[in-house]
């Protein structure tokens, strides 16, 4: 039987499994095929192919590319890329480089908040990533024993509308997709109605991105959506002819409620979004 969980995360960036593992564990648990959709980073894919090899387990190149719409911040996840791409690799440099600006004045806001942060405990908690996120200060801080769980660090200090938020550059999603698609990509949004992003991306958005950018499709199946979400979505992707994914958004032990292949695509959009990929190479 096939099986196919194509977004998850290892500890190139906020995971926790280093990549190997995360490709071995998806063996042991059945998957027939996996993405690696590190956020900004295609620093893992090389390991994830090798270790598809000896798993036996197809393994899908990815990332999660972090953009924004009107302001408000969008995930899209990118397949079968090329890596190389010159334009690609300059926009997500730009988002790794906002990703280690804004850490400073997060960590002086934990430090008025009376939780001041060890810059060795950081250090540690990222190790090599080269995509650092709010994750890890969250990791930093349960180390420092100030709080419990990432889940806690985000609800009281670390989201959005927290007091020890601080916003970072990320790309625009319309050039995301362009990016994407210039590189020989497939670009498909992730989890689109989380709790931030659905009042941003409604049905006229997502058609408009289809018309003009020739977005590819959309994440229903995912653990931020209830059941009548993901009919909602389902409808909408079945209205508008864009690919409809399911995935795990699997970080290891970085979060909980999202077990490796807890959701997965269904085999003939699976197939579909490797004909696009193949079409344009
Ligand atoms: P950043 O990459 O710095 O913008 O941080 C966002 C990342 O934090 C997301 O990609 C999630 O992986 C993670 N995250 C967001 N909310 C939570 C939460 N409540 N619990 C655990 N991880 C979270
Ligand atoms: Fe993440
Ligand atoms: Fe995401
Ligand atoms: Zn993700």
């Amino acid at each position: 039987m096939t099986r196919i969980d194509l977004h998850t995360h290892s500890a190139v960036s906020d995971g926790t499994d280093p990549v190997a593992q995360l490709v071995e564990k998806a063996a042991q648990l059945g998957l027939t095929t996996l993405a690696l959709t590190d956020h900004d980073t295609f620093a893992g894919l090389d390991e994830a192919f090798a270790a598809g090899i000896e798993y036996g387990v197809q393994v899908v190149g990815g990332f999660e590319f972090s953009t924004q719409l009107g302001g408000v911040s969008v995930h899209l996840l990118g397949y079968g890329m090329d890596v190389n791409s010159v334009s690609l690799n300059a926009e997500l440099s730009k988002n790794r480089a906002g990703r280690k600006d804004r850490i400073p004045a997060m960590l002086a806001k934990l430090a008025q908040l009376g939780m001041p942060i060890d810059s060795q405990i950081l250090a540690e908690q990222v190790g090599d990533s080269p995509s650092v996120g709010r994750p890890h200060i969250a990791d930093a801080m349960i180390k420092q024993g100030y709080i419990e769980s990432r889940r806690e660090a985000f609800e009281k200090y670390l989201g959005a509308s927290g007091p020890a938020y601080v916003s970072r550059y990320s790309t625009p999603l319309t050039k995301a997709i362009d990016l994407i698609h210039q590189s020989a990509g497939v670009a498909v949004i992730a989890h689109p109605w989380s709790r931030e992003t659905k009042p941003a991306l409604d049905e006229q958005t997502l058609a408009w991105l289809v018309q003009e950018y020739q977005l590819d499709g959309i994440e229903v199946d995912h653990q931020d959506h209830d059941a009548q979400t993901r009919s909602e979505l389902g409808k909408i992707a079945g209205r508008l002819g864009l690919l409809a994914t399911g995935s795990s958004d699997y970080h290891g032990l970085g979060k909980t409620n999202h077990d490796l292949g807890c959701n997965t695509t269904a085999v003939e959009v699976f197939d579909e979004l490797m004909a696009r990929i193949a079409d344009k190479h």
